[in-house]
């Protein structure tokens, strides 16, 4: 679907694959030291224990199960035949080099024209990051998605992200001097965050050459620390109108052709105690781009 008000990933994907791709989300039994004690037990504040995995194919499926039957249920259901492997639990190579290739390699089978792979900046080196450009032949889209979420060391530290930004900047320079696509993943509404900060996190990713984005609210799930938070009545959220105009004025602020991965947060329903007001994410894509079109904006109109 083409929206005229920003650059989707699926359009992106059709421009250089000829046709529709389908992403194929994996668990690959990743950690991370967020969460394994090695940087702390604790996890950022907004992590529930899924490690920001959708949970749409069983864990005890080995890789390739989950690839075979990821594509047979998305063939089944859109005749769809070209896949992006897309590994999305926890920090996807937070583990030694050798692991880590006999994992990446099991994903190149027919139809896969790509592989996205979720990660901390902290979780990268040089050779890690040579291993994954290896996989850049063939025309492939090979990416790697840095979460970050906020440009602002002062917020990195309340959410316990265990990281700063500068780290985020380095691992993104490594990656593009090995021509890997970068995507950076934002949250908007993150406590103390002003308009103005959210706004200045969009132009410092807009000049940094990062190829993609995925923008999230804040969600509040079950047991984790921005639960506690939200009990104490420590955090302000976000109605649905701030955040679509919030959401637009970021849109403004960022080049033209970056790709938008995302919209709106995952999270499983049942899991998640606040927005209440999140439904379908198409119809709040819908709801973002009626914004646009009232304010006679897209993205990149700021830029
Ligand atoms: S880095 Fe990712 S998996 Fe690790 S604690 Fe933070 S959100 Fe969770």
């Amino acid at each position: 679907m083409t929206s005229g008000y920003f650059l989707s990933f699926s359009e992106y994907l059709k421009k250089i694959f000829g046709e529709k791709v389908y992403k194929v989300t994996l668990d690959a039994g990743f950690s991370c030291p967020n969460r394994d004690g090695s940087l702390s037990f604790d996890g950022c504040i907004f992590c529930d224990d899924s490690g920001s995995f959708s949970r749409l194919y069983s864990n005890n499926l080995s890789l390739s199960e989950q690839l075979s039957v990821g594509m047979h249920k998305i063939q089944d259901r859109y005749h769809a035949k070209k896949f992006l492997a897309y590994f999305q639990a926890y920090s996807n190579t937070y583990k030694p080099l050798s692991e880590l290739k006999e994992i990446y390699d099991q994903v190149f089978v027919e139809n896969i024209v790509g592989m996205s792979i979720g990660t901390r900046p902290d979780c990268v080196d040089e050779q890690k990051l040579d291993l994954i450009s290896s996989y850049n032949i063939n025309n492939r889209f090979i990416q790697i998605e840095y979460g970050i979420q906020s440009i602002h060391d002062k917020t990195l530290k309340l959410i316990n992200r265990g990281h700063d930004f500068q780290c985020f900047q380095e691992a993104c320079q490594k990656s593009k001097e090995r021509n890997l696509k970068v995507c950076a993943h934002v949250i908007l509404g993150l406590p103390n965050e002003t308009h103005d900060d959210m706004l200045e996190t969009a132009k410092t990713l807009a000049s940094m050459n990062i190829d993609g984005i995925k923008i999230h609210m804040l969600a509040v799930m079950e047991g984790t620390k921005i639960h506690e938070m939200y009990n104490e009545n420590k955090i302000n959220l976000m109605s649905e109108d701030e955040y679509i105009s919030t959401v637009c004025d970021f849109l403004e602020l960022l080049p033209p052709d970056m790709i938008i991965q995302r919209l709106a947060g995952n999270g499983k329903r049942e899991f998640r105690i606040q927005p209440r007001w999140l439904g379908k994410k198409l119809e709040l894509v819908g709801k973002i781009e009626k914004e646009f079109q009232k304010r006679g904006s897209k993205q990149g109109s700021k830029y």
